[in-house]
């Protein structure tokens, strides 16, 4: 197909379109996604899968992008998992027998048997980092736990995504309500009382947010685990990316050892790119603004800059650190000098050689960052006689809005873009970062706080510092298990875990220990 004619389809398929008439028709397929091996007497299927292969424009132009720089590759044992999981989640997903019954009669069952169908039901709070983040380790846990992922998106959030299972949804049905016949006491009972439970709840809401008190956390306690598996919905509310905490709990550590053998950092790296292909409408937009503005430079570098108080924190003194991130890293970008630059020279050989050109994305809320970093380097290309360096930004909304679709398809755009960068320079604490350089399989260079306690008002030194990891940051978790420096020098259980550079008491995983 023709990168064209995948345009046109990008702008005119809407994935939830593609939904409604799936919900109408039980036996019509969505999007694969690992190819599956053709068995005898299923080639009428896979025709129309094939035919469908086309319906996420995304998947298949991000594989061709992704392949000239991306190195990392999923290990065969994730990737059978992940297989396996595709054929439990067509086997259970909201089509299906198992969950019109699950649903029905919404009971705990006793039967222990391996086609038996959990679930884990993910429901939205906070901003579309921290959500693409929770979204990420809750299908880690359906993993680990053999469950199914079903998503209640709300209106802002279901054209943003292609539907990632193979030949299914992750849509919860809009007539399915959980709310109300939620039991949240169990862990808290169990806890209090310190016995065998009284009864086994059907649908159990789990908290595992900014603000979840000690009974929420005893979601973290490996003992935990095996009341757990008995209640077949979990409803979680979370805007962690809590995947980190499972490598630390020592009934998944094992299995989680063997889907990531040797490079733990790219957890969210390989489920965020698995889950998460933007949906055509989105792509087109993301595609769009590539081929125009970032494809050609020689250099791609991602700012993003998030300003989670102006008060606190001026915006001309996070502009000043920027810039002296930038320029002063040279690493991160490599200008000859202005004066004495121009972009066409002679080599020794007597052909022209053109100077390597840079473009710099903003992404950012304010457009301020935008307006004066393009000043900068106006004024800098007009003596290099050249655009050496060019400053792009898609959109600035000004302020975060909840609920919006077109204003979480605006920072999913910004997101994707940030995430086909060579070089990401990120805000600290911000989970729309974390996001982008995970989906990049980057280790950021990240601002440094300017926590405006500092009476002066001047940018901190270093304004910037490379990141430990490329994966993103546990901000709030439970502290069952030791991970405190001293006991990971000692060999502690888990070499993988290390604090956040930029949230105290946070976690991450890390591939060496610093
Ligand atoms: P965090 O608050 O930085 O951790 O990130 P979240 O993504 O959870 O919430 C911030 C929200 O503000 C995003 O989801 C967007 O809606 C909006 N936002 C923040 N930064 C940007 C940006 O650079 N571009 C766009 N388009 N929106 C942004």
């Amino acid at each position: 197909m023709t990168a064209s004619l995948l345009l046109i389809l990008a702008y005119s398929i809407s994935p939830y379109s593609l939904l409604l008439q799936r919900r109408s028709s039980s036996s019509s397929s969505i999007n694969p996604t690992i190819q599956q091996p053709v068995a005898a007497g299923e080639e009428e299927e896979e025709e129309v899968l094939s035919s469908e292969q086309y319906s996420c424009v995304s998947r298949q132009q991000l594989q061709i992008i992704r392949s000239s720089y991306s190195s990392s590759k999923p290990s065969p044992f994730l990737l059978s998992r992940l297989k396996e999981y595709e054929q439990r989640h067509k086997r259970c997903d909201p089509f299906s027998a198992s969950f019109n019954r699950s649903s029905r009669e919404l009971k705990p069952e006793e039967d222990e048997a391996e086609n038996y169908c959990r679930y884990i039901v993910w429901t939205p709070v906070n901003g579309l980092g921290n959500r693409m983040l929770s979204i990420s380790s809750s299908f880690l846990y359906a993993l680990l736990t053999n469950r199914v992922l079903l998503v209640d998106f709300g209106p802002d959030m279901v054209d943003l995504f292609c539907e990632p299972f193979h030949n299914s949804t992750w849509f919860l049905p809009r007539d399915f309500t959980f709310k109300g016949r939620a039991n949240t006491q169990l862990l808290r009972r169990e806890e209090e009382q310190k016995k065998e439970m009284p009864y086994v709840a059907s649908l159990l809401q789990l908290f595992l947010s900014y603000d979840n008190d000690d009974y929420d956390k005893l979601f973290y306690k490996s003992e935990t685990q095996p009341l757990l598996k008995k209640v077949p919905w979990l409803v979680l509310r979370s805007d962690q990316y809590f995947a980190p905490y499972l490598f630390l709990m020592p009934c998944f550590r094992a299995e989680l050892d063997r889907m990531f053998p040797d490079d733990k950092e790219t957890v969210f790296h390989h489920l965020g790119r698995y889950l998460f292909s933007p949906s055509n409408q989105v792509w087109g937009h993301i595609i769009g603004f590539y081929d125009a503005y970032l494809a050609k430079a020689d250099r791609r570098i991602g700012l993003q800059i998030r300003v989670f108080s102006l008060d606190k924190t001026p915006a001309s003194l996070i502009l000043s650190q920027v810039i002296n991130c930038i320029q002063e890293e040279s690493r991160i970008i490599i200008l000859p000098n202005a004066t004495t630059t121009t972009t066409t020279t002679a080599s020794s050989s007597g052909r022209n050689r053109t100077t390597t050109t840079t473009a710099i994305l903003v992404a950012s809320l304010l457009g301020q960052f935008y307006t004066e970093l393009n000043r900068m380097y106006k004024e800098w290309n007009e003596k290099a006689g050249a655009t050496v360096v060019g400053v792009y930004r898609t959109n600035h909304e000004e302020m975060q809005v909840l609920g919006s679709s077109s204003h979480n398809m605006k920072a999913l755009v910004d997101i994707y873009l940030l995430s086909m960068c060579d070089v990401l320079v990120t805000s600290p604490r911000s989970t729309f970062g974390y996001v982008a350089h995970g989906l990049a399989g980057l280790t950021p260079w990240i601002l440094q706080s300017q926590d405006i306690e500092d009476e002066e008002q001047r940018v901190k030194e270093p304004a910037c510092r490379r990141g430990v990891s490329k994966e993103p940051c546990l901000q709030f978790h439970a502290n069952y298990y030791d991970t405190s420096p001293d006991h990971r020098e000692a060999g502690g259980p888990v070499p993988v875990i290390m604090d956040c550079e930029d949230f105290q008491y946070g976690l991450k995983l890390v591939n060496r220990r610093v």
